[in-house]
Order: structure tokens, then C-alpha cells, then sequence
């Protein structure tokens, strides 16, 4: 697999500028079969543009940055963090088209501990970028282990992809689940169950 992409925005001179993405986004309006220059669609260029920045924000996020590098003792616990049901929005890279999920992540500590909202943090870095579900579950669960160094990271993904319900084969509601495991979870089956039956427990 990749190094994990720690942060890929290209630099200011390479990037369009502002106005350049509006003409994007008129030209795909007109492509579309609409009029760019009707009064509904005037200003919609911009908000278009605003609203990348924020949903492509991950681009511009450094791994190492959102997970920082000061962790808590643990006090003596020595068992399974995890974190459930965190809710994402990312886009698919082949259609650009919104998937729409939740990620739990667990990892088993050796010494350290992440503060717990970094982990829903990491997600959103890996969301808000063009993805596969495949890579961004490897991705998490690379860059906790890369900063934590814990025994074991588990990332479990569950999402639906609107390129499948919106269009294509048409079939909304279907499921996509990923898992990544490493160390002591991609070692040891028992831990792999644990972790799961714990995502499941209501
Ligand atoms: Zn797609």
C-alpha cells in the first residue's frame, strides 16, 4: 500500500484560483443543460466553490498535526479503546458522488492513549477528501499507528455510496462494509472478534 498521505495539497502557484473554479463549475452547469447566467444560478458558482472547502478541507489537514504528538498516560489500563459509530460524509474518487457512513475505530494501547476526540478527527481528515472506502479504512488505521504505536489499531467501516443509489445499478440502502486490522488484531482472530462484538453491543 501507499505511505500514508499526510497532507497532498499541492502548493498555492499549482492550485486554480477561485475564479477558475467557478468557470469549472459553470461549464458543468452548462453541461448539465442549464443556464449559468439565470438568475437561481447566479451565485451558485461560489457557494459550490465554499462548500469544497469545506467538504475537501482534508486536503489542506496534516495527519500529524490532528493527532498531535502529546498523549495521556493510561493509568494502568491496558484493554481496548473504541471508538463507535463516528459519523462521516466522504466523496467517492470515481464519481464524486457522496458516501455517506460510520467508522469504529479501536486500538489496543501500549502505554499511551490518544485523546478520544482526535480519533473522530482522523476520520474527518480522511473523509473530506476524494477516497475509496478500501483506502480510507487503511489510512485511519495507518496513521494511528504510525503517531500511537499501539499494539493493534482495528477500523471497521460501514457506508453507502450514492454512485450506487443515485445511479448505475440503482440499488439504494446496499452496504459497504471494510475492515483493516494490524498487529495484535491482524494477529490474533480472538481480538478480531472482540473488537467486533463490542461495535455490535447495543
Ligand atoms: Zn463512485
Amino acid at each position: 500500500m501507499d505511505a500514508i498521505v499526510k497532507k497532498i495539497a499541492p502548493d498555492a502557484a499549482v492550485r486554480p484560483s477561485r475564479e477558475q473554479a467557478e468557470e469549472a463549475v459553470r461549464v458543468l452547469l452548462r453541461w448539465a443543460g442549464d443556464d449559468p447566467k439565470r438568475e437561481g444560478l447566479l451565485d451558485t458558482p461560489k457557494r459550490v466553490v465554499n462548500s469544497y472547502k469545506e467538504l475537501f478541507a482534508g486536503y489542506d489537514a496534516d495527519t500529524d498535526e490532528v493527532l498531535g504528538r502529546t498523549f495521556e498516560e493510561v493509568g494502568g489500563y491496558e484493554d481496548m479503546v473504541l471508538v463507535r459509530d463516528i459519523p462521516f460524509f466522504s466523496h467517492c474518487e470515481h464519481h464524486m458522488l457522496p458516501v455517506i457512513g460510520k467508522a469504529h475505530v479501536a486500538y489496543l494501547p501500549d502505554g499511551r492513549v490518544l485523546g478520544l476526540s482526535k480519533i473522530a478527527r482522523i476520520v474527518d481528515v480522511f473523509a473530506r477528501r476524494l477516497q475509496t472506502q478500501e483506502a480510507m479504512t487503511a489510512q485511519i488505521a495507518d496513521a494511528i499507528s504510525e503517531s500511537l504505536q499501539p499494539l493493534g489499531v482495528a477500523v471497521f467501516i460501514e457506508a453507502e455510496h450514492m454512485c450506487m443509489a443515485m445511479r448505475g445499478v440503482q440499488k439504494s440502502g446496499s452496504t459497504t462494509l471494510t475492515t483493516t486490522f494490524t498487529g495484535s488484531f491482524k494477529a490474533n482472530a480472538t481480538e478480531q472478534v472482540r473488537f467486533m462484538t463490542m461495535v455490535r453491543s447495543r
